[in-house]
């Protein structure tokens, strides 16, 4: 039993157009029987009945047998919509593209009977009862509007609806179909509550088990019918032959039936016969009657009666309850496959809609790629790594600031060492025969390798003099051009390479390929710190002093006499073997690179074989000049004796040549020194030996200085306040994304636009394809389809939209762009096109998103009004 207590519905609420459609109706409804609204148009009888059937809020409450809703629940009516309540449309609302069968199939999946023999069953017997079951394959949108009335009946039936709602079920249809569609409402609601409006009071009084009468959206009258009455029904296309009058003429080649109203006037015919046809005229109009539909009944005009209903029969006590919850990837399942056959059956139109999503695709491709190029920091050719900081400042300082810094970080002992990245620009060459040869050339960052301890070798070993490692990158990149005769690691050891600094050039061999995955060399200590000193003025002097070379028994006398304490404080020198005919200056007069004029006693030659033809050895107690001091010497181990004193310990100390004029003790701009030395080799002869640190320091101050950190906050504690230390490696990023993100600001602006536009886009478009398809979105509701099952669809449809058409557009571009980068990459060997996977998903991920979101909208804000709205906003 329906109750409805207090109902009210208003339209435009709290607007200027507020109509207030129903006025407290209060009304009570049998389990069975056939309820007529009548009232004139515009009083309401719609909206009542849509709020009965729960097609339409309204407030109040309302109650199903024991169910009580108050202030509906859309999703509790939309359960007792589709189980309880069968619905009979003045357009009848059938889902014209699907057959007779699947309309009434669609109707029980509604309500959960997926069992095929179940609903065949049902199907056959309702469409009998209809006597529609030969149309059952028809198309609905093939059917006379009668045909479809029934089926839209059987539709209510097959699910054994408690409750059917009918709003003027015989609007559309001629007195014929009308009382057919009627008989079997009648003979429904035996069993079943018929709920009923029409404008025909005939029909109405005649069928109705009671009528209410609706004026102003209140009910006016409520009253029971008489089962006796009768229904005149129309006779417009039938003729009742006993209802005229009659005569008979028979003459011999002519005989005549003649039937008449009274109104019939004196009539005469004439029949010419030619060739077996006969052809009529006559003094009034004269119509063949197989030419008309008219009806000719040999009987009496009868007005109907209540039992002339009950050729209707019908049954439902054998249907059985198989109902269930469908699998939710059967469900899926079916959505998808619903959406694909949509896609492959669409219109011209629709085809070119999937052309656009296509293009949609290409576009979100572009700015995929286009955010990739501008985000993704290139790091390959950065050539340092992680290890690294350095000291940065937001002033410019002269060299003696910096250095003060430094020494300051060193004495608290907060770095773990000091280094200096060279960039050298190195060369493999070899040639392989006549025509063929490898020239390879590259830069290297530079480093000592005392500072990679952090690094494993993968093969190789560690660099004795003049050996190099490279790091795995510049071995790859190295391979990769050179595959054919270097493949592995392996083959690339013991190579060559020619290391230019300057105008000079160093040559060393590569022992092994280290595990650092960027670019870098790591360069055996000496012949880096060699390579740093060399790099500084090229200091040499020939000039030897007797008294030293004699305590180290250093050379062997060759030709004349050694030198002697006579000698002392003369011109008298020995000259070197190398010297152009040395033999024949013996006991000359030599000018020599200082302009200064010798007297040669004796020839001489080195004991180590580095005897060069500048050298000479003098006896005197002091060379003549000052201390110079050479801050790019640097000490190698195997190169230098200890003479006297000791080795520096700490940065602000050094030993110095024997041949410097200073002694132990003295202080040279804040630098003490400890020791005197001794080394055959020339260069190095001459010189200050610093620290390792004091070397690097003074090799380059200007910000050229990295160092790895023991506590960073001893740093912080100790620096002035202008400075501060940052990683070099996230500093050059850091760098390198501010130069980029400055495009991408501009870039982002645009894609964004483009995205906006893209999403304004797939909103219109989805809506139009909504607007088109809301003939079924809104016969799917009103039978009571949840929302959510038509969402899934929906989010099928898109899904399946954008993978056959955005996804392989995007895709396309994708694979395109990734070519074409690829061998411009190739060509440049670097990268200068820019793309990852990882944004490529991305953006296909936002493709799906934007798709969604914005694909979804229009169904999300449709689905917020009620069934009834959705039929009356889009008139369907
Ligand atoms: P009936 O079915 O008796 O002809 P309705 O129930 O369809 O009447 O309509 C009752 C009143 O409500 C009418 O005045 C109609 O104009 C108005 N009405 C119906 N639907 C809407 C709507 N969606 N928005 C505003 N007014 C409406
Ligand atoms: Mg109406």
């Amino acid at each position: 039993m329906i109750k409805l207590k207090q109902i009210n519905k208003y339209y435009n609420k709290g607007k200027e157009n507020e109509i207030h459609v129903i006025h407290d109706v209060n009304l009570e409804l049998p389990n069975t029987g056939l309820v007529s609204f009548l009232g004139p148009s515009g009083s309401g009888k719609t909206t009542l009945l849509n709020v009965i059937g729960g097609l339409d809020k309204a407030k109040g409450s309302i109650s199903y047998d024991e169910i009580e809703i108050e202030k509906y629940k859309m999703n509790k009516v939309d359960k007792i919509r589709s189980q309880q309540i069968g619905y009979v449309f003045q357009n009848y609302n059938l889902l014209l593209e699907e057959t007779v069968y699947s309309n009434l199939a669609i109707a029980l999946e509604m309500i959960g009977i997926y069992d095929e023999e179940e609903q065949s069953k049902r199907i056959e017997y309702t469409l009998k009862a209809v006597g529609m079951y030969k149309y059952r394959k028809k198309r609905a949108y093939a059917l006379s509007g009668g045909q479809q009335q029934r089926v839209s009946i059987a539709r209510a039936l097959v699910k054994q609806a408690k409750i059917i709602i009918a709003d003027e079920p015989t609007g559309n249809l001629d007195s014929e179909n009308t009382i057919e569609v009627m008989n079997i409402l009648k003979k429904i609601s035996k069993s079943s509550l018929v709920l009923m409006v029409t404008h025909n009071e005939e029909v109405a009084n005649f069928y109705s088990d009671q009528v209410i009468r609706i004026k102003d959206g209140a009910i006016l009258d409520r009253y029971m019918c008489d089962e006796n009455q009768t229904l005149q029904t129309e006779q417009g296309n039938t003729i009742y032959l006993k209802d005229l009058s009659y005569k008979e003429e028979k003459g011999e080649l002519v005989s005549l039936q003649y039937y008449a109203s009274s109104e019939a006037k004196p009539l005469e015919i004439r029949i010419i016969e030619k060739n077996g046809t006969y052809y009529i005229s006559g003094s009034e109009k004269l119509k063949l009657l197989e030419e008309t539909n008219l009806k000719v009944l040999d009987q009496h005009y009868e007005a109907l009666k209540q039992e002339h209903i009950e050729q209707f029969e019908y049954d439902t006590s054998w249907y059985k309850d198989t109902t269930r919850k469908e699998n939710p990837f059967k469900k899926f399942g079916k959505a998808i496959l619903k959406s694909f056959n949509k896609m492959r059956f669409a219109k011209k139109r629709a085809k070119f809609l999937y052309f656009a999503f296509g293009i949609i695709g290409v576009l979100l491709a572009i700015c995929t790629i286009g955010f990739a190029n501008y985000v993704i920091v290139d790091e390959t050719h950065i050539s340092l790594d992680e290890a690294y900081y350095q000291l940065e400042s937001n002033k410019i300082l002269s060299d003696t600031t910096i250095s003060s810094q430094f020494e300051k970080m060193i004495n608290n002992e907060s770095i773990e060492s000091i280094s200096s990245i060279k960039f050298i620009q190195a060369q493999f060459s070899k040639k392989i025969n006549f025509s063929e040869s490898i020239l390879y050339s590259f830069e290297i960052p530079l480093i000592g390798y005392y500072e990679a301890n952090h690094v494993q070798l993968l093969c190789g070993q560690e660099p004795a003099v003049e050996e190099i490692i490279l790091s795995k990158k510049l071995a790859d990149q190295f391979i990769k051009k050179n595959t054919y005769y270097y493949p592995t690691y392996d083959s690339l050891l013991g190579i060559e390479l020619q290391l230019y600094q300057g105008g000079a050039v160093t040559k060393v061999k590569v022992s092994g390929i280290s595990d650092n995955p960027h670019n870098f060399g790591y360069l055996n200590d000496a012949t880096y710190m060699k390579m740093n000193a060399s790099s500084w003025q090229q200091v040499s002097s020939n000039q030897r002093l007797y008294s030293i070379e004699k305590k180290y028994n250093t050379y062997n006398i060759l030709e004349g006499r050694d030198l002697t304490e006579t000698d002392l404080e003369s011109n008298n020198i020995l000259l070197s073997s190398k010297y152009p005919n040395a033999i024949d200056k013996l006991d000359q007069n030599v000018i020599l690179a200082d302009n200064k004029t010798y007297h040669v006693v004796g020839i001489f030659e080195f004991v180590d074989g580095n005897t060069i033809a500048d050298n000479f050895i003098i006896h005197q107690n002091k060379l003549d000049r000052a201390f110079t001091y050479f801050k790019d010497r640097c000490f190698t181990y195997e190169e230098y004796k200890l003479v006297e004193g000791r080795l520096p310990e700490k940065d602000t100390e050094c030993i110095v040549s024997v041949y410097c004029s200073n002694e132990i003790g003295d202080n040279l701009d804040g630098i003490e020194i400890v020791g005197k030395y001794y080394a055959e080799n020339t260069t190095l002869g001459f010189g200050a030996l610093f620290t390792r640190t004091r070397v690097i320091l003074s090799m380059n101050y200007n910000g050229g200085i990295t160092f790895k950190v023991k506590d960073i906050g001893k740093i912080n504690e100790v620096l002035e306040e202008k400075f501060y230390v940052v990683n070099s490696y996230e500093h050059i990023i850091k760098g390198l994304k501010e130069d980029q993100y400055t495009s991408l600001l501009v870039f982002g602006i645009l894609s964004l636009a483009l995205i906006v536009t893209i999403s304004i886009f797939i909103y219109f478009i989805m809506r139009s394809r909504m607007i088109s398809d809301i003939y079924p979105i809104g016969v799917y509701r009103s039978l009571g389809a949840s929302k959510f099952k038509l969402f899934l669809q929906f989010i099928s449809d898109i899904f399946v939209m954008v993978t056959l058409t955005s996804l392989l557009g995007y895709i396309f571009t994708t694979i395109i762009f990734d070519t074409i980068a690829a061998n411009i990459n190739n060509t440049l060997s670097m990268n200068a096109l820019k793309s990852s996977i990882w944004i490529s998903i991305l953006g296909a991920l936002l493709l799906y998103l934007l798709n969604f979101i914005f694909g979804l909208l229009p169904i999300v804000m449709l689905m917020r009004k009620t069934p009834a709205e959705i039929i009356s906003k889009y008139d369907i």
